[in-house]
């Protein structure tokens, strides 16, 4: 076999109706290895001279851990930096006022599982749009959510309300989403475009 310098090449893949970009690098190696850097891009490292079908059948197989890591190193590189000043009591008050029924819009999605009525927190946070505290039954919603389109909040609700059946982002815990709400991408896509509701303060 000749001898082959290392070089890289950009692949489209599409996994479960999603298309991905990775870079694969060929190098002196002797195992596949794929990585999903901050902001979701995949790179794969793969030893010089397989073959590409064998390339596609490892990324192929690992469909459900691209899709769920992708989705969280996204986030991670959207994060917006520095520490928000904490709510007032009347921010805190406004924004649970606005979130709280699309809590209870969502809860009988889990309700049937035994999933019980969580407790239901707002505040300022940087990283995350929502947390889930399964064995306190608490979800924590990001006070930014007043201000996104409800639909794009609701997609934050459900994926909370989610984590009391599923803690992990695997397949399943998307699966459920998807029955529930078939547009969660593109809510979560426009979410996380920043976009902001059509007049400031409209009820929803
Ligand atoms: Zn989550």
């Amino acid at each position: 076999m000749r001898t082959e310098r290392n070089r890289t090449e950009r692949w489209t893949l599409r996994l479960g109706g999603v298309s991905y970009e990775i870079q694969v690098a060929y190098k002196q190696m002797r195992s596949i290895r794929l990585r999903v850097l901050p902001g979701g891009e995949l790179r794969l490292s793969a030893p010089i001279g397989i073959e590409p079908e064998r390339l596609r059948d490892f990324i192929e197989q690992r469909a459900g851990w691209i899709a769920a890591n992708t989705e969280r190193m996204k986030a991670q590189r959207l994060e917006p930096q520095g520490r928000p000043a904490p709510l007032t009591e009347k921010e805190r008050r406004d924004a649970l006022r606005c979130l709280m029924p699309l809590v209870e819009k969502w809860y009988p999605a889990v309700e049937p599982y035994g999933v019980v009525m969580p407790h239901v927190t707002v505040r300022a946070m940087t990283t995350r749009y929502g947390t889930c505290s399964v064995g306190r039954a608490r979800i924590t919603l990001n006070a930014m959510l007043v201000q996104a389109p409800a639909e794009c909040a609701e997609y934050v609700v459900l994926h909370e309300l989610t984590h009391f059946l599923y803690p992990n982002h695997g397949r399943q815990f998307y699966a459920f989403i998807e029955s529930h709400m078939p547009d969660w991408r593109e809510r979560e896509r426009r979410l996380r475009a920043g976009e902001r509701r059509a007049q400031a303060g409209q009820q929803t």
